[in-house]
């Protein structure tokens, strides 16, 4: 049943039927893969055959009517639709290059075309794209890795300082209220020291797992150090970025964390929030809220404090 065979999914796009004929005549020649051909003549017809998906390959033809084989291209590259091979009347080699730069995996001349060279052609296209689809993967695997903690998979602290910029910028510009929440668990060094760092590990985990389940999804929240995490509360006063400090106070000590041996023990947090003043800068902002953590350590932990406007900034301390 040729099931040894691969299939091969294979939409030739040609508006001369006699250019079709004959890339359809070489094709059928080919028989160490089984292939799926469809044609396509015209707009509509190329569209509708992309839409329906599952294409493993596109033979494109340069001069197409009413939109160009390049337009195609452009197009089906940016989908990631399916690779696609140009196919030209007169062969050039300025063509070809553009074709590759625009993102073809391979190029063929109709002149002197033949079963061996369209074979060829498609082998290539085919290893070619699957490199591509690789350094993509990886590309996509690279960016998550800088952006995001191993650990928690919260947004790193390079990453979320980032989105909280972007945030006090829309704040400022929208003159929109906006708040930040540092977290730090209270005595963590004794959990380490007293159930080993794979459950001081594992604490981390639910701590951020707890945080990210207690925000909406406009917040974000990052890994900030070791401890410490960060959240954005877009659109959020101080008075209600309190209220969500305290229902993630109340949910982290409520919440059991397992040691080694079964044995069941508690952790806490604390918290300090501030509430973003239109024009400062980040530093300013987060450092008003990591002072309002540290009065929240001073006066007990497992609490929540508000920085208040008589908080002195640290780049307004004079030298
Ligand atoms: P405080 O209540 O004042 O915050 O006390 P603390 O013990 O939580 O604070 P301290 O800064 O003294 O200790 C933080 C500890 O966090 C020390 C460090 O070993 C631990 N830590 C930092 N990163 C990690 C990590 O990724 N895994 C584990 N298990 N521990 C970590
Ligand atoms: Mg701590
Ligand atoms: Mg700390």
């Amino acid at each position: 049943m040729g099931d040894q065979k691969s299939l091969l999914k294979i939409l030739v796009c040609d508006d001369d039927p006699v250019d079709r004929k004959l890339v359809r005549a070489y094709l059928k020649q080919i028989d160490d893969r089984e292939i799926v051909l469809l044609e396509a003549g015209d707009r509509e017809e190329i569209q509708s055959a992309l839409d329906r998906g599952s294409i493993d390959l596109v033979f494109m033809d340069l001069q197409m009517p009413d939109k160009s084989g390049m337009e195609w291209l452009a197009e089906i590259t940016h989908s990631q639709a399916a690779p696609v091979v140009m196919l030209t009347g007169l062969g050039s080699e300025d063509i070809a290059a553009e074709s590759i730069q625009e993102g073809a995996v391979g190029y063929l001349s109709k002149v002197g075309l033949s079963r061996e060279r369209l074979e060829t052609a498609i082998d290539n296209a085919l290893i070619r794209w699957r490199q591509v689809q690789q350094s993509r993967a990886s590309q996509e695997e690279l960016e998550r890795l800088a952006s995001f903690d191993s650990l928690t998979g919260l947004y790193n602290r390079r990453t979320v300082l980032r989105l909280l910029d972007d945030q006090m910028k829309r704040a400022k510009r929208y003159d929109e209220t906006l708040a930040v929440l540092m977290v730090d668990i209270d005595h963590f060094k004794e959990v380490n020291d007293r159930y080993g760092h794979l459950v001081g590990d594992r604490v981390l985990e639910a701590v951020a797992s707890v945080l990210s389940q207690s925000v909406r999804e406009v917040d974000r929240v990052g890994r900030y150090g070791g401890e410490e995490f960060l959240i954005t509360l877009p659109k959020a006063d101080v008075g209600s970025a309190r209220e969500v400090g305290e229902r993630i106070r109340g949910a982290v000590e409520e919440g059991g964390m397992t040691a080694h041996h079964g044995a069941v023990f508690h952790v806490t947090i604390s918290v300090g929030v501030a509430g973003y003043r239109s024009g400062e800068d980040l530093l300013a902002f987060v450092g008003r809220a990591d002072d309002a953590l540290y009065s929240a350590k001073q006066n007990g932990r497992n609490r929540v404090e508000v920085s208040d406007q008589g908080t002195t900034q640290p780049n307004l301390i004079p030298l």
